[in-house]
């Protein structure tokens, strides 16, 4: 089948819409019309070559919706028809990982979805004969996409595929976290206010927050973070800014949980020096650049901080989406007002630029 698709032939080259012809889905596999993608900075990853499982050349997009339309042998759960979104994260709900509470990892598949393949070791997409790679195992930047059965969570059908596209990547990660790290009453911080940090914003206010500090190097982000329920901000970019003293005064010695959601090291250690030091987490989100090390001393852990991460907001793909859809479709979530630019595949490259420059917070790909 002929489809459109935006290709990433090299790093640092402008991606170019052209026709890929897409296989028809493998065994456990389906193929999905994508209805929108959001664009997220994972992506832009990809597009600059520092993201360590990327294989050129590819087809990027992770944040997508779509319908099934055809499915291959051994699929068992899913039908043409039926409305999905695609998962980086599968959930075979049979392995070690699937089967704990610990975790919503499932590595079932990792090891082909890092070379950019399907679990036989194929590409389903090829371009003038020569095989293109899948990206994160979603390539959602194609008007039609084959996923394997594990790695989609079939959604209810009065959902908005152009807005709940979003629950593919930025609103999970960021409502997610804040949900299962947030304390009611909690003063936490959030650093980057993009695509995740805005969606931590308004988890932390569901999660019962009653003190949230957004950190940004720009202004521009301000007034969407405030009506998700911000209630101060520190521009991180100001001369002479004391980031960590600043989160400390406003908390009266540490946030209870502090947010990383830019993938910049310091960063991370700046969410880390403004926790509590009895109690605090500091939860790191954004993907650092390939090779990268934190350090921090070991006092820092000592009386009780605790670091760690957290991917895909903590959240099992295939049984834990219903629930945040739910409360979008209930009203207790925003999509609308995050998704600051609607774009056709033919302006992608204008999507990244927009990402680039921090004037977009979701700009989203509509393919109908
Ligand atoms: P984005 O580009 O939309 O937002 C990043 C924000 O950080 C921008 O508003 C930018 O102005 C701000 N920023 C830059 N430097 C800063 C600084 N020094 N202090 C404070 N803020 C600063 O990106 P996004 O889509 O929100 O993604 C954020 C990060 O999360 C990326 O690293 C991305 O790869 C990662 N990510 C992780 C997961 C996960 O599952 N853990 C999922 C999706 C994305
Ligand atoms: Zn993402």
């Amino acid at each position: 089948m002929g489809s459109p698709a935006a290709i990433c032939f090299e790093p640092n080259r402008p991606l170019a819409v052209e026709t890929v012809r897409v296989a028809p889905p493998g065994h456990g596999e389906a193929m999905v019309e994508i209805v929108a993608s959001g664009l997220c900075h994972t992506d832009l990853t990809a597009l600059d070559g520092v993201n360590a499982t990327s294989v050129y050349p590819l087809i990027p997009g992770h944040e997508g919706a779509g319908r099934v339309v055809e499915v291959g042998e051994g699929v068992i759960g899913l039908a043409p028809g039926d409305h999905v979104i695609p998962l980086y994260g599968p959930e075979c709900m049979h392995c070690r990982m699937c089967r704990s509470s610990r975790t919503n990892l499932c590595w079932t598949i990792k090891p082909t979805r890092d070379k950019g393949v399907m679990p036989d070791g194929t590409a389903r997409f090829s371009w003038d004969t020569a095989p293109v790679h899948h990206f994160m195992g979603t390539s959602t930047l194609s008007r039609y996409t084959v996923v394997p059965e594990i790695a989609l969570a079939k959604i209810r059908k009065d959902a908005p595929l152009d807005k709940v596209c979003l629950f593919g990547c930025g609103v999970t990660t960021g409502v997610g976290a804040a949900l299962s790290e947030i304390r009611e009453g909690d003063a936490v911080a959030v650093f980057g206010l993009g695509g995740i940090g805005i969606n931590v914003i308004q988890g932390a206010r569901l999660a019962g927050a009653t003190t949230i500090i957004g950190v940004d190097i720009t202004d521009r982000k301000n007034e969407l973070a405030r009506a998700y329920g911000m209630t101060d901000f520190i521009n991180a970019g100001r001369e002479g800014a004391k980031v960590v003293q600043a989160i400390r005064d406003l908390t009266a010695g540490g946030a209870d949980v502090a947010f990383e959601c830019t993938g910049i090291v310091p960063v991370m250690r700046q969410a880390f020096d403004c926790c509590h030091p009895a109690w605090g987490t500091a939860v790191l989100l954004g993907v650092e650049p390939p090779g990268a090390e934190m350090g921090f001393p070991p006092v820092g852990v000592r009386y009780g901080r605790t670091i760690r991460g957290s991917y895909f907001g903590g959240v099992k793909g295939r049984s834990g989406l219903g629930r945040l859809i739910d409360f979008y479709m209930d009203g207790e979530l925003d999509l609308d007002r995050q998704i600051t630019h609607t774009l056709a595949l033919d302006q992608v490259n204008r999507g990244f630029d927009l990402m680039r420059t921090g004037e977009s917070v979701r700009s989203v790909i509509h393919f109908e």
